[in-house]
């Protein structure tokens, strides 16, 4: 721990030392501005007057921010607020921050607003350019020049050249606001900072407006501000009651919308990068609340991601600890950096910039969620002085919004200030940085990613391509094929393990060094491009060691995105990959095709999900499932391949292509066994408790055009005949490994009030997704019952993760048990996975092995007996011989009387059921006959192959356990998943095991082999 402690130090000593080199002689020599009004500009006593009513202490103020510059021109926030910014009680919607705004463009040729898209529920979200006139009368030169400096293959990757171009370019600092909705303090302060930035006439002010071009996102969760307005304002209209917590904040997702910089799914993300890119900007500095009273994060603990220049983790080190002297030097207590938070997942939105060539920031400061004054006690590790923390916050005090934005706004503040005096050399870094990650193929490598052209999966491939695309990571296409050499990798010894994969080790496993031909139209992502970064940390692997010092991963430590979409991607470092013959691809389009003659339509299954679209856009077409592999046409088809009929070639063709299918028309239906595939009635269940993890659910089923009815617990509660409606119930993990008495129970009802959550006249935001009049009650007893009943009358329910424990709790499958963890730590992990039975239409279309994402399991474990309990190896029989004469593999031996032979054990594996003993079938009523049991479809890979990406840590526990498992249960099936088969939008290789499942509910038996062991 003080090692890695010790070395956080040297990059800030370094960060001085590259600050120093690279300052002209003038610039250290300048004495920097003080902060101080401009004594000749008058001051709006009326709002300076209310800074200091609303300003809880003193401290919690500083020179900046404890005065308005009065205006005749221009408004103050107070002109849309009806009171300051930060006053208690005010929390404006997106909308009023947005009129106030475009009132600012009006009244000052300083600000200039910039519609940059619209959310998943239509509403606007935009930025908002703060400079002098003269900067912004001259956006577009200076665009040209940024964007000369972001891609330095423009000039050649001439130094002087852009050196020329660093002496003219005006930087680009971009701030991003509340895109958590509870962390509400945001957009009041980003009010008033525009003003401040317009108006002020002090020098330390003009010195920013002059130097940087501010860029301002006030809101960037829009649809979930607008949703917590309502629930602050049901609060203010019900001052004594418990107010409904924000059970909803974007359309999908609530807190991982800030989790979603990899994938790029949702709309917020798409429209800040394309704001960050479009602009050329250098810094992304993202708006958060939760710590007393200022964390800046933007030097995080470790580990650091392994992908970002360390140019640029120099400049977190300088940014972050200057902007904590500045603030100290100010006496406001409670300002600190370094902190908990590891820096190794890009997920964030900062880290858009982090990948992008630019600086990565983010604070954390105090908020009430809301825009009451309170006070709060802390914990002893929040006000505890640390190394990095010499000045905590007070344990106890009276906290108002007001102070949260003097905070803000006096941190961004200081941070604009200091990089406008250091902005020639953050607009070097810029360029280096740009220029470097273009030399990357020439210096660390790889030289590019290749995805072949003959991947059976051409559909998610396109996908994969579509995320990079949004990434602004240039494509190119092979136009010829071309060979190159795979290095080959060499594998550790790996220790004795038991079971069959065990026979073979001890041996040095080492690849033989291998050349590929890739077929023409194979992908290229060449590494000699200014976004290489991003496409690296997304297409290669992360190793987390179990030894780090860092004990806590703050989110995922895996992510490898052609692992989870299942598509193949090799990673080259034979610079000779650069000069195949290549094209670049404008816009990432899937190719489907129709080939052949004929009535009969068939594609082949590659489990894509893709061909869950085609089920339900071609109502009337007669499709089967085919049951076993087949030829015809001179094609192989796999099993699980869709045969179409009853439908038009053109309707097939349009709905085909556009999906990016290959279809192959047959003169006639093959004599191979199939199933037809129906259009299930769906169900997506959600509980009251939390929406988030389901959410990334919904998200996938819309994109896929999957219609399904959204339902919560209360309502499966009160319906009596769930089949009568539903063919297949989807309960997605709730999250947070909600306990099944949780979902039972939801809040507690005995006190309190009715929490509502409806579309009202005072609530217009809320009740869009699901409404309630009251949050609380969970599933109840008689929901269980009606899911139990559901599944006994022949329904499917699908549960994954903390629903899946769930399930086992309330007895939908007598043969599985979740085990206790000793010691497993697998932290949003890549895992290794096989296919146990290939008949199953689970697993249609998959190979052998696939990477999925796992984050803890839990660990299901396999019993022949009902109602056993627990996990076979961890107690059980000894399997040694006692203490006696002879060797080791000898037979025991008694005096006095011939020995007996003890009969063999049969044995079995992790996914296998445990032999029945003689003995438990005496009198076995509890003996679970094989048709009873679990059918196992897909099992975690055994240990040495449990790591693709990420932490695994005592991997062994959950090793060769089942990973999704096909529970029979009266005339239906509960279907098990340990693995979360969709997270993020990142695991689009494993949609297909819950859209199999839905499409074949039906016929979940086919192939179904029972072997008594
Ligand atoms: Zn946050």
């Amino acid at each position: 721990m003080n090692a890695s402690r010790i070395d956080h130090l040297a990059p800030v000593r370094n960060g001085v030392l590259l600050l120093l080199a690279a300052l002209t002689p003038a610039l250290i020599l300048a004495d920097e501005t003080a902060p101080a009004r401009d004594p000749k500009q008058a001051v709006n006593e009326g709002y300076t007057a209310k800074i200091k009513k609303y300003t809880t202490a003193p401290v919690f103020t500083s020179p900046l921010v404890d005065y308005l510059p009065a205006s005749k021109n221009v408004p103050t926030p107070e002109a849309v607020l009806g009171d300051i910014s930060g006053a208690p009680g005010i929390l404006p919607y997106a909308e009023d921050v947005y009129k106030y705004m475009r009132m600012l463009e009006k009244a000052t040729p300083r600000v200039r607003v910039f519609s940059i898209g619209t959310t998943e529920e239509g509403r606007e979200m935009i930025a908002v350019a703060v400079s002098s006139e003269e900067n912004l009368k001259h956006l577009e030169e200076n665009r040209a020049r940024l964007g000369k400096l972001a891609d330095p293959r423009s000039i050649k990757l001439d130094d002087a050249e852009a050196d020329k171009l660093v002496a003219q370019s005006i930087p680009v600092y971009y701030i991003t606001g509340t895109i958590h909705s509870p962390e509400t303090g945001a957009p009041t302060a980003l009010m008033e900072l525009a003003y401040r930035l317009a108006v002020d006439e002090s020098p330390y002010i003009r010195e920013i407006r002059d130097g940087v071009i501010t860029l301002i996102t006030p809101v960037v969760e829009v649809d979930g501000r607008d949703r917590m307005v309502d629930v602050y304002r049901w609060h203010l209209a019900h001052p004594k009651d418990f107010y409904p917590p924000l059970i909803y904040w974007g359309k999908y997702v609530a807190h991982d919308n800030n989790r979603d910089a990899m994938g790029v799914t949702l709309k917020l993300t798409e429209n800040v990068l394309n704001t960050y890119v479009g602009w050329k900007a250098q810094v992304l500095h993202d708006l958060h609340e939760s710590v007393p009273y200022l964390y800046d994060n933007t030097a995080g603990d470790g580990p650091f991601n392994a992908w970002v220049d360390p140019i640029l983790t120099d400049e977190w080190e300088m940014i972050g600890w200057r902007n904590v002297a500045d603030m100290t030097k100010f006496g406001m207590p409670g300002v600190f950096t370094h902190g908990v938070f590891d820096t190794w997942s890009p997920g964030y939105l900062m880290f858009i910039a982090a990948l992008h060539n630019g600086i990565s920031r983010l604070y954390e400061t105090f908020g009430n969620g809301g825009a009451d004054t309170q006070e709060r006690t802390l914990e002893p590790q929040e006000y505890s002085r640390t190394w990095w923390r010499q000045n905590p916050p007070f344990p106890k005090t009276l906290w108002s919004q007001r102070d949260n934005n003097n905070y803000e706004q006096t941190g961004l503040l200081t941070s604009l200030h200091y990089f406008n005096e250091n902005k020639r050399l953050f607009l070097k870094n810029f360029y280096l940085k740009s220029k470097r990650s273009i030399s990357k193929p020439g210096e660390e490598g790889p030289a590019a990613y290749v995805l072949p052209a003959d991947d059976p999966r051409l559909e998610l491939q396109t996908e994969l391509l579509q995320v990079l695309q949004k990434q602004h990571v240039e494509i190119s296409r092979a136009s010829t094929a071309f060979t190159i050499a795979l290095p080959a990798k060499k594998r550790k010894k790996a220790k004795k393990e038991g079971g069959k994969d065990g026979q073979d080790k001890g041996k040095e496993e080492e690849a033989e060094p291998a050349s590929r031909e890739f077929p023409a139209g194979s992908i290229i992502i060449r590494m000699d491009q200014p976004y290489s970064r991003i496409a690296d940390a997304l297409l290669d692997h992360q190793y987390w060691s179990p030894d780090d010092p860092q004990k806590t991963p703050y989110d995922d430590t895996g992510w490898t995105f052609g692992e989870l979409f299942n598509v193949k991607v090799f990673r080259i470092t034979d610079r000779k990959v650069l000069d195949a013959a290549m094209e670049r691809m404008n816009q990432v389009q899937p190719a489907g095709s129709v080939q052949g003659e004929g009535n009969v339509f068939a594609i082949n299954n590659s489990a894509e999900p893709a061909l869950a679209t085609l089920r339900y856009k071609l109502r009337d077409a007669s499709i089967e499932a085919a049951e076993e592999p087949f030829e015809s046409a001179g094609k192989k088809f796999n099993r699980g391949t869709f045969i179409f009929r009853n439908v038009a070639r053109a309707d097939f063709e349009d709905a085909a292509t556009e999906k990016g299918l290959r279809a192959v028309a047959l003169g006639s239906a093959p004599s191979v066994k199939t199933h037809p595939v129906r259009a299930a009635r769906v169900a997506l269940v959600h509980t009251w408790l939390s929406t988030q993890t389901e959410g990334w659910w919904r998200l996938a089923l819309d994109n896929l055009k999957i219609p399904y009815e959204y339902i919560s617990t209360q309502t499966v509660a009160k319906l009596d005949d769930l089949n009568s409606k539903y063919d297949v119930i989807l309960f997605p993990p709730v999250g947070y490994n909600a306990s099944s008495t949780a979902i039972i129970s939801g809040t507690p009802t005995a006190w309190g009030n009715p929490l509502p959550w409806k579309n009202t006249p005072q609530t217009p935001n809320l009740g869009r997704n699901d409404s309630t009049d009251d949050m609380r009650p969970g599933l109840g007893w008689e929901g269980v019952a009606h899911l139990q009943s559901f599944v006994a009358k022949g329904g499917v329910l699908l549960t994954a993760t903390d629903t899946s424990r769930f399930a086992l709790s309330i007895g939908l499958a007598d043969s599985v048990s979740v085990g206790a963890s000793q010691k497993m730590n697998i932290v949003g992990s890549v895992v290794g996975t096989r296919v146990v039975d290939g008949t199953s239409p689970i697993v249609y279309g998959y190979d052998e092995k696939l990477a999925a994402f796992c984050d803890n399991g839990p660990i299901l474990a396999l019993s022949s007996i009902a109602g056993a309990r627990g996990f076979r190896r961890l107690g059980g029989h000894s399997t040694t011989r006692p203490t006696g004469r002879g060797t080791a593999d000898d037979p025991d031996f008694t005096v006095g009387r011939p020995g007996a032979e003890a009969p063999e054990e049969p044995t079995a594996e992790l996914w296998e059921y445990p032999p029945v003993s003689d003995e438990q079938k005496r009198n076995g009523m509890r003996v679970i006959p094989p048709a009873n049991r679990a059918r196992v479809i897909l099992r975690y890979a055994d240990n040495k192959d449990l790591l693709i990406s990420g932490l695994v840590e005592g991997g062994d526990e959950i090793a060769q356990h089942p990973a999704v498992l096909d529970a029979p249960s009266g005339r239906g099936h509960v279907i098990l998943f340990s693995i979360n088969p969709v997270y993020r939008g990142e695991t689009r290789g494993t949609y297909a095991l819950v859209l199999n499942t839905i499409l074949n509910f039906d016929n979940l038996d086919a192939g179904r082999r029972l072997t008594e062991k």
